[in-house]
């Protein structure tokens, strides 16, 4: 039988069922909060409680083949950054454009002394 943990306090609930029902309820001794297995939809999402395989508690991550909801938590989150790194990235180049730096200045300047000099040269 799989233990509930309260995803807020990290520990586990106590669970316990009416005499008579098929349902379990599972409170959490720090916070209160108290869900019944009858809506699996609250473990399943981690809404607050989710099970835990009693026999391995806490695995350590590399040992995990399967993508759990914490690796898609972190693909979006890894998602997001890149997402901001390009838009930043896409800011700097813009910036760049409209403010060319100072070598560049100096640059179109030797460029037009060398256009000055032509026409001299021509006569
Ligand atoms: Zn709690």
């Amino acid at each position: 039988m799989d233990s509930v943990e309260c995803t807020h306090c990290q520990v586990t609930m106590t669970s316990w069922s009416a005499a008579g029902s098929p349902m379990r309820y599972f409170q959490c001794p720090l916070c209160a909060r108290t869900y019944a297995s009858q809506y699996d939809e609250v473990f399943r999402a981690r809404a607050g409680a989710r099970r835990v395989e009693s026999l391995s508690r806490q695995p350590p991550p590399s040992s995990l083949p399967v993508a759990s909801p914490e690796d898609g938590r972190w693909a979006t989150v890894r998602a997001r950054a890149s997402r901001w790194f390009t838009r930043l990235e896409t800011e700097q180049r813009l910036v760049a454009r409209a403010l060319p730096p100072v070598p560049r200045a100096q640059a179109l300047e030797a460029r037009s002394d060398v256009a000055a000099v032509r026409p001299a040269r021509t006569r």
